[in-house]
């Protein structure tokens, strides 16, 4: 091993796994956008054989996510859910699965419907309640499953805490870290085994592809993905690994405005007459804001408030004009959504009522637009 110096953080964003093309010297990675490659002779390659099996492009944005969340190695899938599905196959049938409650919709229906029907056992618990995920164990635990912070009403799980609990048992510990990036919080520095994105979210930041990654530091947990993403074959493109290349250069840059804007615009919210309350682990009055300003760097883009009703909530989601009503997140567009009848539509009513996502329930992902115009946007469409 050569002695090269620790880069920062945003170095290896902008350079992690992309060292310049071998053959042209390209500064920017190519799109290899090959199905096959050719061999010299029989048995005689250069270590390319077919592309759901290998390819250069995916290579370097693996190798560039892996680096950011500091990882030995990163595996990249056509979706988030994807990601997920492939970390599900390194449990076996009659294991057991604890899962933050609150967790994002789709994860939620693909644990039920599909992880189910191959006798996985999964249950729903507070995970910001430590003593709720001990107690949740079983003998068959086989994974911790933490999503911080969660689902709309951002919720936090104390990474390190977990970790520890994990730890006195041979269970594995995932965290779906998409709210975060890598760049507010890296939960294998916490001792998390596995970190899942959604890179569809802050990580490509420009909402123009669809993507996932698994980050791994075991070399079981390794072997095993690789060999799913072939076997399987839901691979991330080269086109969308690249774009996803071109979208972590300037993650450190987009999530500081995230961050900074997600923060201004939760205070204005705070202390708006209409807005009965905000979830904002920036917010002092967050139940676990000390937890936040300890795991996280910056309190990220995602903004939660309750307007009280349905009624209220649709006069704010049709009145914005800056605020684009959208499914998902992490973009530089500035989005609004209505959880109850958007993401988390799949997750059952009651279900719904008990985590807290009301019909009054609204949520922000806070762009990287003019701050003043976001403010001004909101402050007209409440109506104040
Ligand atoms: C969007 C999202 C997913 C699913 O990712 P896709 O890329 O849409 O498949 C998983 N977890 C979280 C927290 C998400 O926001």
């Amino acid at each position: 091993m050569t002695n090269r110096p620790t880069r920062r953080f945003k170095t290896l964003c902008v350079h992690a796994g992309q060292p310049p093309d071998p053959t042209t010297g390209a500064i920017v990675t190519p799109i290899y956008q090959t199905s096959t490659y050719v061999q010299e002779a029989l048995g005689r390659h250069k270590g390319y054989e077919y592309s759901r099996t290998q390819n250069p492009t995916r290579e370097a944005v693996e190798a560039n996510i892996a680096a950011l969340e500091g990882g030995k190695a990163a595996v990249a899938f056509a979706s988030g859910m994807a990601a997920i599905d492939a970390v599900s196959t390194l449990l076996r049938a009659g294991d057991h699965v604890v899962v933050t409650e609150s967790t994002y919709g789709g994860t939620y229906r693909l644990f039920e419907q599909v992880g189910r029907r191959y006798q996985l056992d999964f249950s729903y618990v507070d995970t910001g309640d430590l003593d709720r995920i001990a107690g949740a164990m079983t003998p068959a635990t086989k994974m911790l499953f933490v999503e911080t912070p969660a689902n709309p009403v951002l919720d936090l799980t104390d990474l390190a805490a977990a970790a520890e609990i994990t730890r006195a048992r041979d269970v594995a510990f995932v965290v779906d870290n998409t709210f975060a990036s890598p760049y507010v919080q890296r939960p294998l520095e916490h001792g998390a085994d596995l970190v899942v994105h959604s890179t569809t979210k802050y990580l490509n930041g420009h909402a123009d592809s669809v993507g996932g990654m698994v980050v791994a530091a075991r070399d079981d947990h390794i072997e095993w993905l690789r060999f799913v993403q072939n076997a399987a074959g839901a691979i991330l493109s080269p086109f969308d690994s690249w774009l996803l290349l071109r979208g972590t250069k300037t993650l450190a840059l987009r999530m500081a405005q995230h961050n900074a804007s997600g923060l201004a615009l939760a205070q204005y919210l705070a202390d708006h007459p209409k807005v009965e309350r905000v979830f904002y682990p920036g917010l002092p009055d967050h139940r676990q804001h000390a937890l936040a300003r300890r795991q996280m760097h910056g309190f990220g883009g995602m903004v939660a408030f309750e307007l009280g009703s349905l009624e209220a909530a649709r006069h704010v989601l049709d009145s914005v004009s800056v605020f684009s009503l959208a499914e998902s997140l992490g973009g530089v567009e500035s989005l609004i959504s209505h959880p109850a009848t958007m993401t988390h539509a799949s997750v059952p009513a009651d279900e719904r009522r008990a985590r807290g996502i009301t019909d009054g329930l609204v949520r922000l992902s806070v762009g990287i637009e003019d701050v003043g115009d976001l403010e001004a946007d909101l402050h007209q469409a409440l109506g104040a």
